[in-house]
């Protein structure tokens, strides 16, 4: 679980709201997946293009079991619309020490713990912004989350800006254009983001 241990007496800090952009101020930027058109939810999802590289093609992922990992970068509020929230995800890793079933994934204590220092190494400011894994795609079904992934986002992921990132390994499509899908809350579901890849 990502959450702050409360000291005993103390009350938790605020955090500040993240800071407002204009979307403009992201420069040139085009769709990120083909086929990817839907959108819903009060995220809009910017990804580098290591990150669309590393998930939607480079990177090789099992047909056996399913992988996942976590996504960094930066939150935003929308200058334009201040209740809408922008990320931009700079870096994904894997997990370690993560549960690999051919149909479910289970993050470790030691998942996180690695994540963290992971965060704690870079110390460039970058925030969770969220997970991903992959789903061995054998049928439409297994395009959307499941709901035990729900549970775990809504358990883990708490802030509403945080995504859930869905990494289709399908053995027609795999490895050149690999569809990836991201997913934020909206009340008590999750719906689909916009997603652009930055120049
Ligand atoms: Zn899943």
């Amino acid at each position: 679980m990502i959450r702050a241990k409360k000291a005993f007496g103390v009350s938790p800090i605020e955090e500040p709201p993240p800071p407002l952009l204009e979307k403009s101020a992201l420069g040139p930027r085009a769709r990120a997946w083909p086929g990817e058109a839907r959108a819903e939810g009060p995220v809009d999802v910017f990804v580098r293009k290591n990150v669309r590289e590393a998930l939607g093609v480079s990177w090789a992922f099992s047909r056996e079991v399913e992988e996942g990992g976590f996504l960094f970068g930066q939150v935003h509020r929308d200058a334009d619309q201040p209740s809408r929230w922008l990320v931009v995800v700079t870096e994904v890793i894997r997990a370690e020490h993560a549960e690999e079933a051919p149909d479910a994934l289970v993050f470790s204590p030691e998942s996180f713990a690695s994540m963290r220092r992971h965060v704690e190494a870079t110390r460039d400011g970058a925030s969770i912004l969220g997970w991903f894994h992959t789903h061995l795609v054998a049928g439409p079904e297994d395009r959307g989350l499941s709901v035990v992934d729900r549970d775990l986002h809504f358990s883990t992921f708490r802030r509403p800006w945080q995504v859930a990132a869905l990494v289709c390994v399908d053995p027609a499509r795999d490895p050149e254009g690999r569809e990836v899908s991201f997913f934020a809350r909206q009340g008590d579901v999750l719906v689909p983001c916009a997603v652009e890849v930055l120049a």
